[in-house]
């Protein structure tokens, strides 16, 4: 009579449960190369959507402006999102040219809106790689100034302070975009990224708590507590607060009640494309 195979059950039980483990660790194979980017740029297939950001009002919420997001409408893959190839962009030098493709498309936008009676701030992502361009704010005023957009208008993301290269220039360009009234966030606050003492060296405006903290909200003690000392510290810092990733009611009314300036998410609207936007603000306005 032959023996059960014990080993091998073992054997394969400990790789399925190696396997298991490892998986989300493997670097995936991207599945972009600067070749398509590049030829993405070529053929016009960058786009940019727009997601309402809402403030608080002493009874509710209302739209008081949107966030510009970067998309690439693939033709075979269809919509492909910036996490798959901002940092390919960063990498192959690509960074700044599709910024400022956001920017003025973003810019435009609001422009033609202002136009029309509609005022909308605009939040645009600024990858910290480009923070060390000292003519960076003259050239941003010179954009608006062609448009008529006021600079208190536009609102400047960033994330990973933690990589800069040279805090130094950082500093002095952040100073110089506040001097000129253009509002800096801090995009993701209270991941691995960004720490207190940076928050507190750099002239922020706002403070974005990251759509983690969001989403665990209301449910999760952590959630909450997170929520509530960032919120503290922003104020006590002289900053705006928003909070991200808010997928329900819940979530919505605690901000409310915890004093958070501003509030994005899902539950509130989804990014959508220009053309729906003030149709989507209109049939929410009583
Ligand atoms: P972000 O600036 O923090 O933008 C918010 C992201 O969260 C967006 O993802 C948005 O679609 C998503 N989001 C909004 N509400 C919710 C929610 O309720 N739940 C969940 N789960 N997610 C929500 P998206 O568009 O994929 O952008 C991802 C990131 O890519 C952005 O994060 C930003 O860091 C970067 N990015 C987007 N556009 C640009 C750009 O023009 N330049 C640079 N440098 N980075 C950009
Ligand atoms: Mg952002
Ligand atoms: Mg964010």
């Amino acid at each position: 009579m032959s023996m059960p195979p014990v080993i091998d059950q073992q054997d394969s039980q400990l790789r399925g449960a190696l396997e298991a483990a490892l998986t989300p660790l493997m670097v995936q194979r991207p599945r972009f190369t600067e070749t398509d980017l590049r030829r993405a740029i070529d053929r016009a297939q960058l786009r940019v959507q727009y997601q309402p950001k809402y403030r608080a009002t002493h009874n509710g919420w209302a739209v008081a402006g949107i966030e510009a997001l970067l998309r690439w409408e693939h033709p075979e893959h269809g919509l492909v999102y910036p996490l798959e190839f901002i940092r390919l962009a960063e990498r192959c030098g690509l960074i700044a040219g599709l910024t400022d493709f956001v920017l003025q498309t973003g810019l435009d936008q609001i422009a033609e809106w202002n136009r029309a009676g509609h005022k909308l701030d605009l939040s645009v992502n600024l990858s910290s790689t480009l923070v060390t361009d000292a003519d960076f704010p003259e050239r941003l005023l010179d954009c608006l100034e062609a448009r008529g957009v006021a600079p208190e208008q536009l609102t400047l993301e960033i994330t990973e302070i933690a990589s800069l290269v040279d805090p130094g220039d950082t500093l002095d360009i952040l100073s110089r975009l506040r001097m000129k009234h253009f509002g800096v966030a801090l995009d993701d606050f209270g991941t691995g990224y960004s720490s207190l003492t940076q928050l507190s060296k750099l002239p922020f405006s706002e403070v974005k708590i990251d759509h983690s903290i969001g989403l665990s909200l209301p449910k999760t003690p952590f959630g909450r507590g997170m929520a509530r000392a960032i919120i503290d510290m922003g104020h006590h810092m002289g900053m705006k607060v928003c909070c991200e990733g808010v997928e329900s009611a819940a979530a919505l009314e605690f901000l409310h009640q915890a004093g958070c300036d501003f509030a994005q998410g899902f539950y509130l609207a989804r990014p959508m494309e220009p053309e729906a936007l003030l149709d989507f603000i209109a049939a929410q306005t009583p």
